[in-house]
């Protein structure tokens, strides 16, 4: 049996890791975060729920649709009624739809990758063990990915420095005596996205929990700022607007998304497979090719699964048929 290696436990990783165990493969999954899910991610609190990465997604592909399905009947998925469009929440939050998808695998998390080597088998070096395999699949972001390939295949690094993201600063609040709970986003203001996640699942939660999204114009500017000095602007401009008192601001806290969204994704038409060792990448940089049903330009979850997917079948084609 081949051992392959996966580096990554987000969408596109986990859809590689399921493929590859359905083909009879000895798959281990390395990720360097607490949970897997990567940039499907919820912050779960005695008071707070916030799904501070993807709010929800949709599914247009046949793939991606069965594996929804699926995930409804085992109800981790549901509809979110609110919208008019179909779109999938998890249930009871988002970290719930990953958590699903790695079950009967086996992952690493906590596990930083930090070299790789290849001598006829691959090496990988992480902050705190030694993994020997036949091939992998990187799925880390764009440039985290083009950094750990380095010595292995310049052709691949040279067309992954093309890859541009935007970044998103994401502010999570839970408010007291707040009841809005749907908000219209001026074009002029800083903000992308606003929900209450008390507005997409029946729970118990006390207060309002707002997850906001800043645009990419503001995203991009204060980039490199300090979360504390972001907090602060991104609070100051919301309290304004929605005219909520500082002292109703039970918690508050920030995370910076450095990629969120894909601007320039890898070249569709070239080969995400390496020409010369058993290494592939995947993510929703690499949106796939071949989906006669789907085109995406490498922005959502369903473009990660369907890379991971497509990358599986990829790998295998070219190096252990
Ligand atoms: C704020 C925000 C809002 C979004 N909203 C939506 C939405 O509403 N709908 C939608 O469809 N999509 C949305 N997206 C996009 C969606 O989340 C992504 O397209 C998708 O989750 C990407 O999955 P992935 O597997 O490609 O990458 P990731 O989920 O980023 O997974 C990559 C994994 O690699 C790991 N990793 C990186 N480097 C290393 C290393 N050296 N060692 C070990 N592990 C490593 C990371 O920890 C991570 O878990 C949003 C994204 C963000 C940030």
């Amino acid at each position: 049996m081949k051992n392959i290696i996966i580096i990554g436990s987000g969408t596109a990783g986990l859809a590689a890791a399921n493929y590859l165990s359905s083909k009879n493969f000895n798959v281990t999954v390395l990720d360097k975060g607490k949970y897997p899910g990567g940039r499907i991610s919820t912050r779960r609190g005695k008071d707070f729920i916030f799904n501070h990465g993807a709010q929800f997604f949709t599914a247009k592909s046949n793939e991606f649709k069965k594996i929804c399905n699926r995930a409804v009947n085992d109800n981790v998925l549901v509809n979110w009624v609110d919208s008019k469009k179909n779109k999938f929440i998890g249930n009871p939050d988002m970290r719930e739809f990953s958590l699903w998808l790695s079950k009967n695998l086996s992952i690493y998390q906590d596990t930083v990758v930090e070299r790789l080597e290849y001598n006829d088998q691959f090496t990988v070096y992480t902050d705190n063990k030694k993994f020997i395999c036949d091939g992998l699949i990187i799925t880390a972001p764009s440039s985290q990915t083009a950094s750990l390939i380095k010595n292995l295949d310049q052709n691949i690094c040279k067309l992954i420095e093309k890859v541009e993201y935007f970044p998103c600063w994401c502010v999570m609040l839970s408010i007291k005596d707040f009841s809005l709970k749907k908000f219209n986003i001026d074009e002029k203001s800083i903000f992308s996205w606003i929900v209450s996640e008390n507005n997409k699942i029946k729970n118990q939660l006390n207060y309002n929990c707002l997850t906001i999204h800043t645009n990419e114009k503001f995203s991009l500017e204060n980039l490199d700022k300090t979360k504390e000095f972001t907090l602060d602007k991104i609070v100051q401009e919301f309290t304004k607007i929605y005219q909520v008192k500082m002292q109703d601001i039970i918690y508050k806290n920030i995370h910076r998304w450095r990629y969120a969204k894909v601007k320039k994704p890898f070249p569709q038409e070239e080969s995400k497979i390496s020409k010369k060792i058993p290494f592939g990448i995947a993510g929703d940089w690499c949106p796939p090719s071949q989906d006669k049903h789907y085109n995406g330009n490498g922005q959502r979850v369903e473009d990660a699964y369907l890379s991971g997917i497509e990358c599986s079948k990829s790998l295998i084609k070219h190096y252990f048929n």
